[in-house]
Order: structure tokens, then C-alpha cells, then sequence
């Protein structure tokens, strides 16, 4: 297949414009009108598609191009909704796709309306690309736009889930959640999302004897809580490699342009437990790596106390904690249980999170995107990737769908910071090899 690029990034730009141009800020989302868009675009293309309303104004889209069913299906996913703009830092109007200086603004431009518009692309230039040959696919290349992903699925993939299990019924789905990062001197490397923490959360309540304020009480609940929490701050959790960040750092000391944390990463992976070691403790200086490296735990919520003159009888705080793929949360609350000495201090799970399986990195979905990275520049570092964030691929992973999370736009770490912040652009040449590169991936795959 030999798409006309020059043709398909005109389109690509037109699309993500008109895509932008739809305000989905949720709450309250309102995807309809857009889902409306993309069922307009891909039906009148001849491809199949299927228009779901869980709710009133929100909706997921579902198209199929249908192969000959020797393989199971591919999912390319993306969510239509994006998150609230403070106007007043923005340089222009975030829902109107202006383009300035070759960079294409607007809210979603990366989060995540960019695949959006590329897989969007990707299905209707298959779809013309096989209208020209007398090929077939060997599998399903099956389109799903969700509601709600920003506000935690449940009108969206939780929905989807629950209602239609069998439209989700595939080998492998492409979706948001990794980075292609241009570190510097254009040195880059694209990170694909293929397992991610699991989200809890944990609380500590301090005891006390309750009483009037005029008399201090040395067993006070918020000094007791505070103590616990200041043990716990200056406590980490033990370095832990899964096979996915043993390869991240692995693929990374190959490319790495800073000499210190490039010595690190490969001590990391030696295997030899004193290098493990420093190689960890030089890489754990960067926050994002150490949160790679060890399951986290983050204070999120304080409270106790009532009246200004009242010594309360507790106080609690609430701790995200967050674990790696295949660790027990009940063994990480044990080892803060014993770390913590503090007397009338309880440690307890309230919310656990789900696990998940981790996408297998030498999959042929895996291959498919780093021979499709390749064929546009040999040079990016094609690597597998664990997230500390949450995505809809864990959903996709517990019905046993090999997902891949990749963000497929180069972009140095200043313009992804703009992502959920104030003008959120996307460069028009990083949309255009994002496009060629999701294309390619699904040609590969699908074939
Ligand atoms: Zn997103």
C-alpha cells in the first residue's frame, strides 16, 4: 500500500482542526456531536460503524474494517474528551486548531485528539488503499472513539466493558499512554506503554485521647499522625525490576545522552547486585525513574480536627500508593507497618486497585510498531515502558487484549508538559510521522 502522504497530511491537519473544534471539556464531555463527525467520515467512506449512547450528550463510536478473520482483531482507541482550558493562559482560542509557526494548538492537540485524528486517518486511508488492490487483511482493524476517559470511563471504556464486552474482543489494541521523547540533539526514543502501576489507596489514622485544647496532651492524634507521616517521608520502598523496566533502561544506556545516568542504567540492568545498586540510586534522583523503579507512596488528603480549641480523638491521611505489576499491596503496607513506631497508629488498605497483565514486549504487535518507527528513522530507540499513570489499556489487559500505549508525536519534554496545560500544541511534522507511523503499524500487523 502506497497512501499519497502528501494528500493524507493535508486531511490529517483539516481532521484534528475540525476535531478540536468540538469543546469536549469534561465534565460534562458532550462527545455526541463529535462521535456524530467521525460516524459521518468513516460511513460515507463505505467503512461499517456502530453508534453507541450510554447516556444523554455522550456516546463511543465503533467502526470495522473487516479482513478475512484468519487473526483476531487490532483495536486503535482514543478518547474524544479532553480536560478544562484556563483561557486566560492561553495565547489563543484552545478550541478553534489554529495553527502558528508549524505547530497545531488547541485543547487535545496531544491529549489525546491527535490519535484521534491519526487513527481516524489510518482507517480511511486503509480503507482507500484497499479499494485500490485486490488485498484483504488477515484481521479486523477495529476503530473505537470513548466518552469520558478524563473522568475515570464510566461513560466511556467502564461502560464499554460492562455493555459490550464482545466489541472489545481483539489480540492487540493500540492507545495512548506512552512518548516518543526527543531528548536532545534530536536523540529520541519512542516509549511504548505495555504494563502500568496499579493504583491504591491507603490510610493512616492516628489515635489519641481527645480533650480541650488549654491542656496539650503529649498523646495528641494530628502529633501523632504528623510523626507517622514524617517516618513514612523519609521511607522508600525496595528497587524492584520487572521485565518491562529492565528493558527500558536496558534499550535506554544505549542512547542516553547524559554520561552519569547512562552508567547508571547500565549498572542497573548488570545484574550485579552492588552495581543494581548505585546504578539505582543515581537513576532514583530523577522523580520519574524512581517512580519506575519501586512501588510509591504519595500523601494525597489530611484530615482531622473539627474546632480550633478541640483536641481530636484521631486524624487520618489518605496515601495513594501505587504498585508495580505483580506486587502484593498487603506486603507493601506491612513493611510501612514496620517501619512506623509511632503508638495508636492503624495502616489500612481502603481502596485496592485491579492488576493487570503486562503486553508481552516481543509480541508482533511490539514488532509492527518499532519496524513502522524504523521505516520513518532507524535512529529512535523503540523501547517497552511502564507507566505510573492510569489508562484504558489496563481495562483492555483484564479481558486479555495485548494493549500497547505509545504517544506516536516527537516532541521534546517542554511541549509534552503542555499536556492538560495551557497552550497544548502538537507539532505539525511530529501529527504527520505519528499518522504514517500508527498506519504502518496496523499494515504490518494486519496483513
Ligand atoms: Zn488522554
Amino acid at each position: 500500500m502506497r497512501p499519497d502522504w502528501d494528500v493524507v497530511e493535508t486531511e490529517t491537519i483539516a481532521r484534528l482542526q475540525a476535531i478540536i473544534q468540538f469543546n469536549t471539556t469534561n465534565p460534562p464531555g458532550n462527545e455526541l456531536p463529535l462521535a456524530r463527525y467521525l460516524d459521518d467520515a468513516l460511513r460515507s467512506e463505505g467503512i461499517e460503524t456502530v453508534l453507541l449512547e450510554p447516556t444523554k450528550n455522550r456516546a463511543q463510536l465503533y467502526a470495522r474494517i473487516r479482513g478475512n478473520g484468519a487473526k483476531r482483531p487490532v483495536i486503535l482507541l482514543a478518547h474524544m474528551d479532553v480536560v478544562g482550558v484556563e483561557r486566560e493562559n492561553w495565547s489563543c482560542d484552545p478550541f478553534a486548531g489554529e495553527i502558528r509557526d508549524g505547530y497545531l494548538y488547541g485543547r487535545g492537540a496531544i491529549d489525546d485528539k491527535g490519535m484521534l485524528a491519526a487513527n481516524l486517518m489510518t482507517m480511511l486511508t486503509l480503507k482507500r488503499s484497499l479499494a485500490k488492490s485486490d488485498e484483504t487483511l488477515s484481521r479486523d482493524v477495529v476503530f473505537i472513539a470513548t466518552s469520558d476517559e478524563e473522568g475515570g470511563g464510566e461513560w466511556g471504556m467502564g461502560w464499554l466493558v460492562d455493555q459490550y464486552p464482545q466489541l472489545l474482543d481483539a489480540e492487540f489494541a493500540i492507545n495512548e499512554g506512552g512518548r516518543t521523547r526527543i531528548i536532545q540533539d534530536g536523540c529520541t526514543y519512542l516509549a511504548v506503554q505495555s504494563a502500568e502501576k496499579i493504583s491504591h489507596v491507603v490510610t493512616v489514622t492516628a489515635h489519641g485521647t481527645g480533650g480541650h485544647a488549654a491542656v496539650p496532651l503529649p498523646d495528641n492524634s494530628i502529633f501523632r499522625l504528623a510523626r507517622a507521616l514524617e517516618t513514612l517521608s523519609r521511607y522508600a520502598e525496595p528497587v524492584m525490576l520487572t521485565e518491562t523496566t529492565r528493558r527500558f533502561f536496558a534499550s535506554l544506556a544505549d542512547i542516553w545522552p547524559e554520561a552519569t545516568e547512562r552508567e547508571a542504567m547500565t549498572d542497573l540492568v548488570s545484574g550485579v547486585p552492588a552495581k543494581v545498586e548505585r546504578g539505582a540510586r543515581v537513576l532514583s534522583r530523577s522523580n520519574v525513574f524512581n517512580a519506575v523503579l519501586r512501588n510509591g507512596i504519595s500523601p494525597a488528603i489530611v484530615s482531622g480536627g473539627e474546632a480550633h480549641n478541640v483536641i481530636p480523638a484521631s486524624a487520618s491521611a489518605l496515601l495513594n500508593v501505587r504498585t508495580l505489576p505483580g506486587q502484593s499491596i498487603e506486603e507493601v503496607v506491612r513493611r510501612m507497618q514496620a517501619v512506623v513506631s509511632e503508638p495508636g497508629v492503624t495502616i489500612e488498605i481502603t481502596s485496592r486497585g485491579r492488576e493487570a497483565p503486562a503486553s508481552d514486549p516481543d509480541s508482533a504487535m511490539f514488532r509492527a510498531i518499532a519496524g513502522a518507527c524504523h521505516e520513518l528513522d532507524p535512529a529512535i530507540a523503540v523501547v517497552p515502558y511502564l507507566s505510573t499513570g492510569v489508562t484504558d489499556s489496563a481495562r483492555l489487559r483484564q479481558l486479555g487484549v495485548q494493549a500497547y500505549g505509545i504517544l506516536p508525536f516527537p516532541m521534546a519534554e517542554s511541549d509534552e508538559r503542555r499536556m492538560h496545560a495551557a497552550d497544548e500544541r502538537v507539532p505539525l511534522a511530529s501529527l504527520h510521522f505519528g499518522t504514517r507511523l500508527i498506519f504502518g503499524a496496523i499494515e504490518r500487523i494486519a496483513r
